[in-house]
């Protein structure tokens, strides 16, 4: 089992929230999806032998600045390569504005089954201050035509706690979501992520951020909203109908090794984590010299633990106690179950049958509580 991420690092315009690696011109385009199939060949033994694909997600940047001529050259490539999962789940990130019906059309032709649409509000006001391409009416309009085009497997970000959002402002933003009728939903309270223009203003005191209060009162009526219509909290930030999980996602959330393809992307074989360099000109270059521009760190066992504990926990099945003394013993557990006992008592974390789990609240101060189960 493993994952295959291809990160498409071209973005038509900055959003002002955001800290993913991604350049506004395109003249390198073509030079770039030539260098990501020479990557493929530079990198077909990086996965273990005969474990098929199960996922590959387009994601970025902006994969729908790409046509279907250049999809379907980094298919055939993928194919050449690796050996898909007949159910393989395939995704492609993409922005509203970019979903016409002849666009839709061409993905449908294509071994697509799931959209992930970058809606993040469906109020005016707040796509602006995001500077987002579309408004809400697009966002609706693609979300229908991507139905229409055949996708029953679709899923929308949002995000909460926006400057100035009231209680009712998202409520809004959820009612709207949860008609839509998609199978998933990723909703993400704010953050102000350095060297973003957001961060910027907040740092020169031109916005004023949610109060922490209203942030764990929007996280709660994400909760109710999404559970009176049916939808799983399946992990912190990730919200599915019956059988409509992220597969490609719940395998980083389980240490299923992945590769990610492109700059930036990250990837893990189990014991090692690697990042290709944040740089359209210098991985191009690199490429064509027959080498990949990635860093590599070999991880210890603290850091495997650490990050074992943490993505766990994320998890609504949370952390499983039997898995997690087969991998680092029985020493390991102990210390974890001591670290967790605090919150077990106040009511932040639940140990039942042989889980331990985050509860609502403890979601709340889920940074708190993971700092404290970790190892230095
Ligand atoms: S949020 Fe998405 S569309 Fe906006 S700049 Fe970042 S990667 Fe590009």
């Amino acid at each position: 089992m493993a994952g295959l991420y291809i990160h498409i690092p071209f973005c038509a315009s900055k959003c002002t929230y955001c800290d993913f690696y991604s350049e506004t011109k395109r003249d390198l385009l073509e030079p770039f999806l030539k260098a990501l199939v020479q990557e493929m060949d530079l990198r077909s033994d990086y996965l273990p032998p005969s474990s098929a694909i199960e996922t590959l997600y387009f994601g970025g940047g902006t994969p729908s600045l790409l046509c279907r001529e250049d999809f379907s050259l980094l298919f055939d490539a993928v194919s050449r390569h690796w050996t898909l999962a007949a159910d393989a789940e395939i995704t492609l990130e993409a922005n509203p504005d970019d979903l016409t019906p002849t666009y839709l059309a061409g993905l449908a032709c294509l071994p697509f089954n799931r959209i992930s649409m970058g809606v993040q509000s469906f109020n005016d006001y707040y796509l602006g201050l995001l500077n987002r391409r579309h408004n809400a009416r697009q966002a609706c309009q693609a979300i229908a035509w991507a139905q229409q085009a055949g996708f029953r497997n679709i899923s929308i970000d949002l995000i909460y706690g926006l400057p100035y959002q009231t209680m009712s402002d998202w409520e809004a933003d959820l009612d709207t979501a949860l008609q839509t009728g998609v199978q998933h939903l990723s909703a993400y309270g704010l953050s102000y992520e350095d060297g973003t223009l957001l961060r910027r203003l907040l740092d020169d005191g031109k916005l004023e951020p949610v109060a922490d209060d209203d942030m764990n009162a929007m996280y709660r009526l994400l909760r109710s909203k999404t559970a009176k219509r049916g939808f799983e909290a399946y992990e912190i930030s990730n919200f599915a109908l019956p059988g409509y999980r992220s597969r490609h996602n719940s395998s980083y959330w389980h240490g299923v090794p992945y590769i990610g393809l492109g700059p930036a992307a990250h990837s893990y074989d189990g014991r090692s984590r690697q990042w290709n360099v944040r740089s359209i000109t210098g991985y191009i270059r690199s490429i064509e010299t027959g080498a990949v521009p990635a860093e590599r760190e070999e991880l210890t066992v603290n850091e495997r633990y650490n990050d074992f504990v943490m993505v766990s926990l994320r998890t609504s099945e949370g952390i499983d106690l039997a898995l997690l003394k087969q991998h680092f013993g029985y020493e390991m557990m102990e210390y974890c179950l001591q670290c967790a006992r605090p919150f077990v008592r106040d009511g932040q974390l639940v140990q039942a049958n042989g889980f331990l789990r985050l509860s609502v609240e403890g979601i709340l101060v889920s940074n708190l509580v993971m700092s404290e189960l970790m190892r230095v």
